[in-house]
């Protein structure tokens, strides 16, 4: 069965290997997993994929931009397949529960007081706070 993700290695030049496959189709079901999960995820799959081969893996599809990196501070570095339109993040200071939030709409949807002279096509932001269950167990 060919797949949306073979298209898009193909698009990109990139060699379509079973454990690279492996990685964006459990991004796909897992988004902002970090590079454990994932491994986990491949290998319940591919019994002889090597943890080595998913993080090399996972940086290839970063430089080509096929997935997106995030990294929380204090976190192991996130994943995700949603790339191409500047969303935000909002994490979880107790329990690390990571969403999505839409950007306002133009990219970047942040300007800076002063550019610099700088033409700037991305802002990224991490909110941070407390999500609705870790709230709830504050009371
Ligand atoms: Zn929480
Ligand atoms: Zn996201």
């Amino acid at each position: 069965m060919k797949s949306a993700y073979e298209d898009l290695l193909k698009a990109h030049s990139l060699s379509l290997t079973s454990v690279r496959l492996a990685v964006l189709e459990a991004l796909g079901r897992q988004p902002h997993a970090d590079a454990a999960t994932i491994f986990e995820s491949v290998q319940s799959r591919i019994t002889t994929a090597s943890k080595q081969a998913i993080y090399n893996n996972l940086n290839t599809l970063v430089e080509h931009g096929l997935i997106r990196e995030i990294k929380p501070k204090g976190q192991p570095s996130l994943y995700e397949t949603r790339i191409g339109d500047n969303h935000h993040h909002i994490v979880c200071r107790s329990c690390s529960h990571i969403v999505d939030a839409n950007c306002h709409g133009d990219m970047p949807c942040l300007s800076p007081v002063d550019a610099h002279g700088f033409s700037i096509d991305e802002a990224e932001v991490i909110f941070w706070g407390l999500c609705p269950s870790c709230r709830k167990n504050q009371k």
